[in-house]
C-alpha cells in the first residue's frame, strides 16, 4: 500500500511539474514598441518645464527678432551674409534648448519626459498591452541602446518571460539595430522594422554636405499633400496653377541660383553648433554619403573637441548601419524572425534633389526596405521593365510597376504599403503588425492571402488592401 502511494505521489508530482513546464513554454512573450524620433517631449530636468517642441511664443519671438535684420540686410544692404545670419538667429532661438556639446551631452539640463506608459511593470503584460520605449532623440542610438537594454531586462524580469517580441518605427529601428549589435539577440523572439531609417535618409546626406535644392514639382506636390482634405485645399489648386504657368519654376530657380548659392556657407557655419552636434541626426546619414558629410562638417581631420562625437558617428555608420546584414542574418540563424515594412508614394520634404525619391514622405523606400529598386515619385519603372534578380523564381515586381523588391536584402520578408505617410499607423496597419508579431515562426509574403508583398492604403477610408494594377 505504501509503495502504491509513493508511486502515486511520484506520478502526480511528475504531472504537476510537466504541466508547469508546459505552462511556461506556452507563455507568450511580451511585445515592445520602440518608437520613432520625437515621440516624447524634452524638458528642463530641473523644473520640468517644456524645452522641445518649442512653445508658440518661443517660435514667434525668434521669428520676430529676425525679421528686421533680415529685411535690412537682404533688401537695403544687399548683404547675403547678414541675411543668412538673421535667419539662423531665428532658427537658433527656436532650437536653443536642444543644443548639445561636442562631447555628446546636453548643453542645458534637458532630457526626455517619459510618459506613463514607459513602464516595465508586469501589469501591462497581464493586461495584454504592449510596452512602449521612447527616448531623447538627440542622442546616439548607441547610447539609447544601453537604456533599451535595461528596459528589456526590466520587462523580462518582471514578467518572468525569457524572450521579447520587438517592433520599431523610424529612428526606433536605428536604436533597435544598435541594441542588437551591442547586446545580441538572445532575448529576442521576433523583430519587425517599420518605415525604418536604419539605412539613413538621402535627405540628411544632402543637407549634411551643404546641398539644398528646391524642386518646383516636389514643392507643388508637398503643399498639395499638406492641405489635402483640409479647409485650405484650395491652396493646392493655386499651387497647381502656379506650377502650370511656370511661376513656381521661376521662383525656385531664383531661390536655388541666388539665395542658396549666396547663403548656404554662412548658414552651415551659423547652424554648426546646433544641427551638426546631434549624433541622433547623424545616424540618419546614409553610409554612402557619410565620408563626404563628415569631411564637409569636420574637415579631413576632425578637431580634438569633436573626437567623441565623430567616434560615435563613425562607429554607428561602420558597425551598425553598414552591418545590417550581419546583424540580422545572425539573429535569423538562431531562429529570430525578421520582417520589414516600408511605405512609398508620398512626397518628401522638397528642399533636396532626392525629394523625387520614392518615400513615405520622410524615409526613402530603398533605405526602409534595405535595397528595393524604385521608380522616381510619380513615375513607373516602365512597361518593359524586367525584375533585376530572378534566381528565386518569384515575382517581386509591384503591380503598379513602381517597386522591384527583388533587390531587397530579404525580398521574401519585406512588405510595401503604397500611399501611407511616415507617422501613420491606424487599425489596418496595426492588424498587419499583430499578424507578423503573432505568427508562429518566420512569416513570409506568401503566408497570408490578405498580406501579399504589395499593399495599398486609402487615405480617405484609412483601409489597407491588396495593391491592384497601376492607379
Ligand atoms: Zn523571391
Amino acid at each position: 500500500m505504501k509503495k502504491a502511494l509513493s508511486v502515486l505521489l511520484c506520478v502526480s508530482l511528475l504531472f504537476s511539474l510537466s504541466s508547469l513546464a508546459f505552462a511556461q513554454a506556452e507563455k507568450e512573450s511580451p511585445v515592445l514598441f520602440v518608437a520613432g524620433m520625437n515621440t516624447c517631449d524634452l524638458i528642463y530636468l530641473d523644473d520640468g518645464t517644456k524645452a522641445f517642441p518649442p512653445t508658440s511664443d518661443r517660435i514667434k519671438d525668434s521669428i520676430v527678432s529676425a525679421i528686421i535684420p533680415l529685411l535690412v540686410n537682404g533688401i537695403l544692404m544687399r548683404s547675403w551674409d547678414g541675411a543668412a545670419k538673421a535667419l539662423c538667429k531665428a532658427a537658433n532661438g527656436i532650437f536653443e534648448p536642444c543644443k548639445m556639446k561636442p562631447n555628446t551631452t546636453s548643453l542645458y539640463n534637458v532630457g526626455a519626459e517619459l510618459p506613463d506608459r514607459y513602464t516595465t511593470s508586469a501589469e501591462r503584460y497581464e493586461n495584454g498591452e504592449e510596452y512602449f520605449f521612447t527616448y531623447d532623440w538627440r542622442f546616439s542610438p548607441l547610447d539609447t541602446a544601453d537604456i533599451l537594454n535595461d528596459y528589456i531586462n526590466g520587462i523580462l524580469e518582471n514578467t518572468g518571460c525569457e524572450k521579447i517580441r520587438i517592433y520599431s518605427h523610424s529612428m526606433g529601428s536605428c536604436v533597435l539595430l544598435s541594441y542588437l549589435e551591442k547586446y545580441g539577440h538572445d532575448k529576442v523572439e521576433k523583430l519587425l522594422f517599420t518605415d525604418s531609417a536604419f539605412q539613413g535618409m538621402d535627405f540628411v546626406g544632402e543637407l549634411f554636405s551643404g546641398k539644398v535644392y528646391v524642386n518646383p514639382e516636389s514643392l507643388t506636390n508637398y503643399v498639395c499633400d499638406l492641405v489635402y482634405g483640409t479647409d485650405y485645399a484650395w491652396v493646392g489648386g493655386l499651387m497647381k496653377f502656379l506650377k502650370a504657368t511656370y511661376f513656381t519654376d521661376g521662383v525656385c530657380k531664383l531661390f536655388n541660383d541666388v539665395l542658396v548659392k549666396n547663403m548656404i556657407d554662412t548658414i552651415c557655419v551659423e547652424m554648426r553648433d546646433f544641427v551638426f552636434m546631434l549624433p541622433g541626426i547623424w545616424s540618419f546619414c546614409p553610409a554612402k554619403d557619410y565620408a563626404a558629410c563628415r569631411k564637409f562638417v569636420f574637415g579631413d581631420t576632425p578637431a580634438e573637441e569633436y573626437r567623441i562625437l565623430v567616434e560615435k558617428n563613425d562607429y554607428y555608420i561602420n558597425n551598425v548601419q553598414s552591418k545590417i546584414k550581419d546583424i540580422l542574418d545572425s539573429a535569423m540563424a538562431d531562429g529570430v524572425s525578421v520582417s520589414i515594412l516600408a511605405a512609398y508614394d508620398r512626397q518628401g520634404i522638397p528642399i533636396v534633389s532626392s525629394s523625387t525619391n520614392q518615400s513615405d514622405g520622410m524615409v526613402d523606400v530603398k533605405h526602409a526596405s534595405i535595397g528595393a529598386t524604385a521608380a522616381p515619385l510619380g513615375k513607373t519603372l516602365g512597361d518593359n521593365y524586367k525584375q533585376i534578380v530572378t534566381a528565386c523564381g518569384h515575382n517581386h515586381l509591384s503591380a503598379d510597376l513602381v517597386i522591384d523588391a527583388s533587390t531587397c536584402m530579404y525580398p521574401e520578408y519585406t512588405w510595401f504599403i503604397r500611399g501611407v505617410l511616415h507617422h501613420i499607423f491606424g487599425a489596418d496597419i496595426d492588424a498587419f503588425c499583430d499578424w507578423i508579431l503573432n505568427y508562429d515562426g518566420q512569416p513570409t509574403i506568401f503566408d497570408n492571402p490578405q498580406y501579399p508583398q504589395f499593399l495599398t492604403y486609402d487615405r480617405d477610408t484609412e483601409k489597407v488592401t491588396i495593391l491592384g494594377t497601376a492607379s
